[in-house]
């Protein structure tokens, strides 16, 4: 290397390109997923497979398809069809979390808040910190019931977003259609996101409201009940003059074309996601009634996890199940979360098995040993 060179590499090290400042100040989010070989009920994945029809799609990709750019628009028109919109109302995403990204993108910008109740969602306050918006938070109270008044409260005409996963995670608990309306109707001026991730578990949507209620927008996933988690699946959908400015932040290449592919076979079967979420929702009853029979507290969930307080000992808990083979998630850093532990619902014989090593674990904390 010339000695100019190496020079001109000094000096490009030393006066390096610095962040905008709100990025600097962002907190870094590594989500622990690694070494996850054991049973995972810690992301709120499906916990088995896809659909067999998509396996079939999968094996019948031929390499030269691979080799075109994915072309989003037919498979967005077939899942707005699907679900009752018009092709202009529907975004497909690289999953929620770029539906989230590319909303707050697009509208949120300095002197704007971010309404949300927490404890939500990570990825929110991520997206919105790296915005020039100000996030404002409004704890719920012990019961993790949706804050609704106290949201309402929080509602100034600075309110640009309110983001509300319906259900919520990691409490498990929901708002209803009246309250979300009530609430998009108080802040006509801000966008109002309504995260449905896991609405095959609730039955509940608003999404039939979407084009009606002009601030409206709900996202959809197939990481779920789909079991697509891999695959970076979700969808956007929203008022047809809001989503042409989400669509001019959107990249036309995001969802590739394994997605794209894959896509129109997972929703068609619908025999498939109708069995897991029958299968969840035995496997989440009985696993309740195990949580109750050990005496530990949980709140009521209308997803495919349970929230249950571990007390104190909460790292310990988590050791002593991943030892054991059954991976959960420790919650409590998420806010009003001190000691809680977030457990996915997979099958019924999953959860007989984690069932088995909760009560040993707690008995053996108990005694301790
Ligand atoms: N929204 C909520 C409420 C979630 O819990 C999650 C995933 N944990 C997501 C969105 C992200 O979904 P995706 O995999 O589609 O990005």
């Amino acid at each position: 290397m010339s000695e100019t060179t190496s020079e001109m590499i000094t000096e490009t090290a030393t006066g390096r390109p610095a962040p905008r400042a709100r990025v600097k100040a962002m907190p870094e989010y590594h989500p622990p997923l690694g070494a996850r070989g054991a049973l995972r009920l810690d992301f709120n994945e499906n916990t088995l497979a896809c659909s067999a029809k998509v396996r079939e799609v999968l094996g019948n990709i031929s390499t030269g398809a691979l080799t075109r750019y994915p072309e989003r628009g037919p498979v967005e028109a077939l899942v707005a069809a699907r679900l009752g919109r018009k092709a202009e109302e529907v975004a497909l995403t690289n999953g929620v979390d770029e539906a989230i990204h590319v909303l707050f993108e697009a509208f949120l910008e300095e002197g704007d808040e971010v309404l949300l109740p927490v404890p939500t969602y990570t990825m929110y306050e991520i997206y919105a910190a790296s915005t020039e918006a100000r996030t404002v938070t409004v704890l719920a109270a012990d019961d993790l019931a949706f804050p609704f008044e106290r949201l309402m409260a929080e509602i100034t005409p600075r309110t640009k977003v309110i983001a509300i996963a319906n259900p919520n995670s990691p409490s498990g608990t929901s708002a209803t259609r009246d309250q979300l309306l009530a609430i998009a109707c108080r802040a006509p001026q801000a966008v109002m996101l309504v995260d449905e991730a896991y609405y095959h578990f609730h039955g509940e949507t608003v999404m039939d409201l979407v084009g009606t209620i002009p601030n409206l927008f709900v996202a959809r996933t197939f990481s779920k009940a789909y079991g697509l988690a891999g695959l970076r699946l979700g969808l956007l959908s929203g008022p047809e003059e809001l989503m042409r400015w989400v669509r001019r932040v959107l990249s036309p290449y995001s969802v590739n074309s394994l997605a794209l592919a894959c896509l129109p076979a997972a929703m068609e079967d619908t025999e498939y996601l109708d069995w897991y979420v029958a299968e969840v929702l035995a496997a989440r009853a009985e696993f309740e009634a195990a949580i109750d029979e050990v005496g530990l507290r949980r709140w009521p969930s209308r997803a495919n996890f349970v929230l249950v307080d571990t007390g104190a000992r909460h790292a310990e808990f988590v050791k002593r199940m991943r030892a054991e083979g059954v991976l959960v998630r420790d919650r409590s850093n998420d806010p009003g979360c001190d000691g809680r532990v977030r457990i996915t619902i997979g099958t019924r014989e999953q959860m007989r098995h984690a069932a088995d090593e909760l009560k040993s674990t707690i008995a053996a904390m108990r005694l301790g040993r």
